[in-house]
């Protein structure tokens, strides 16, 4: 990226041939983001990243149909890029179907088929979620798309974000069967705020930004070179042995499954135990605040996520753990667990042995279920320690 800061700083839509050596990076990348998931260059449109392929594909169809009474289809544990699209175009007189997942926090494929109805347009599922990797059976999604389609149904769009399983399981939009694919540069380890969205040839995306003529006329703006270079090596490197480094992670993220569960009690494995991409483990801790767990981890070099959002001095529960049906006690002791083919079997010991003396410590100072409001103001911080120098 670093040469397309300083020295090439050409426009990819100037004449001159600055911008013709801006627009020759701009294509290359297109071709590595499309290899990675057997596209053709001409069906990438650079986007912002995640969130607006996710806005630009389901608003882009709407659009396109330009059919207030469209009815689209999508499921309770997507991203709030979708689910606050759709809302948001609820709003505006469509209609959604957010439907139920499984309590391993999969949806059934049938269910989509059963939400059919003639005015639907558009189904959104994500390929993998993002706060328990379970995949989706997006494939089987399509056939019965195309299934229907046969049987006389005007074409329903299937659109995929994607952003959680590309570059960590083989996607193939071909076999996939989607119409539209959501991707973000900065899960596969490239520059944050570029992203793509895959437009099958032939799909009709209406814009949802206007101004210039750029991305083939489909996203305007000025082309981010710097950050669309970044997201073209990542694309390159995460088809380097894609299946040698997954087996790598996912065999780790087992390693820290099974010894988080024969070292601390009370723990619990949410989402589909099979059906996960290889780097996401989400756990309970029973009779714990995951948010505390959170700062005691961080405290000690550790780095995790909870599923709710913390807004405005509130917390939210997971929506996607809520989904799948988790009591509030459980959904409340969360967390997720990130690795990447990076991440060492030292890292995972020690995250373990850290893990089980916060976990041991919040549990003993935890007062009853009613006294919860009282916890986080009674928690001590725990002097932070330094992390010991393993490789990675
Ligand atoms: N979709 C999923 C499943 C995600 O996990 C994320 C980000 O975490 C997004 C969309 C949004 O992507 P971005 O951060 O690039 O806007």
């Amino acid at each position: 990226m670093l040469p397309y800061f300083s020295d090439q700083m050409g426009n990819a839509q100037s004449v001159h041939s600055f911008g013709q050596e801006a627009r020759a990076a701009l294509e290359t990348a297109r071709r590595q983001v499309a290899a990675l998931i057997g596209a053709a260059a001409a069906e990438i449109v650079f986007v912002s990243g995640g969130t607006e392929a996710d806005n630009f594909a389901i608003r882009g169809v709407c659009e396109a149909l330009s059919d207030r009474t469209g009815h689209i289809i999508t499921t309770r544990i997507e991203h709030p890029a979708v689910l606050a699209t759709a809302e948001a175009l609820e709003g505006q007189g469509y209609s959604v179907t957010y439907l139920p997942v499984s309590s391993s926090g999969v949806v059934e494929a049938a269910q989509v088929l059963q939400a059919i109805r003639p005015n639907t347009i558009l189904v959104s599922v994500m390929q993998a979620n993002n706060e328990t990797g379970a995949i989706q059976p997006i494939q089987e999604i399509g056939r019965l798309l195309a299934d229907a389609h046969m049987a006389g149904h005007e074409r329903i769009y299937l659109h995929t974000d994607a952003v959680q399983s590309v570059g960590k399981v083989p996607v193939d939009v071909g076999s996939l069967g989607v119409d539209l694919l959501s991707i973000s540069a900065h899960k596969i380890h490239g520059p944050k705020g570029i992203g793509a969205l895959y437009i099958k040839k032939g799909v009709r995306v209406g814009k949802i930004l206007f101004g210039g003529h750029h991305e083939r006329d489909r996203r305007p703006g000025t082309e981010n070179i710097p950050a669309v270079v970044g997201f073209g090596a990542a694309c390159e490197l995460a088809r380097l042995n894609l299946s040698d480094r997954m087996k790598r992670i996912r065999d780790l993220r087992d390693y820290l499954d099974r010894k988080v569960g024969s070292c601390i009690e009370g723990v619990k494995t949410n989402g589909h135990p099979g059906l996960r991409v290889p780097n996401i483990s989400n756990l309970s801790f029973q009779g714990v605040d995951g948010e505390s767990l959170l700062i005691a981890l961080d405290l000690k070099g550790i780095a995790v996520s909870t599923g709710s959002a913390c807004s405005s001095g509130s917390l939210e529960p997971s929506h996607v753990l809520t989904a799948m049906g988790l009591s509030r006690e459980e959904v409340r002791g969360s967390l997720r667990f990130s690795l990447s083919q990076y991440t060492t079997r030292e890292e995972v010991d020690y995250a373990v042995s850290v893990l089980e003396e916060v976990v041991g410590r919040l549990r003993e100072m935890a007062p009853d279920e009613e006294d919860m409001g009282t916890r986080r103001s009674s928690f001590s911080v725990p002097t932070p320690e330094a992390v010991p120098n393993v490789e990675g």
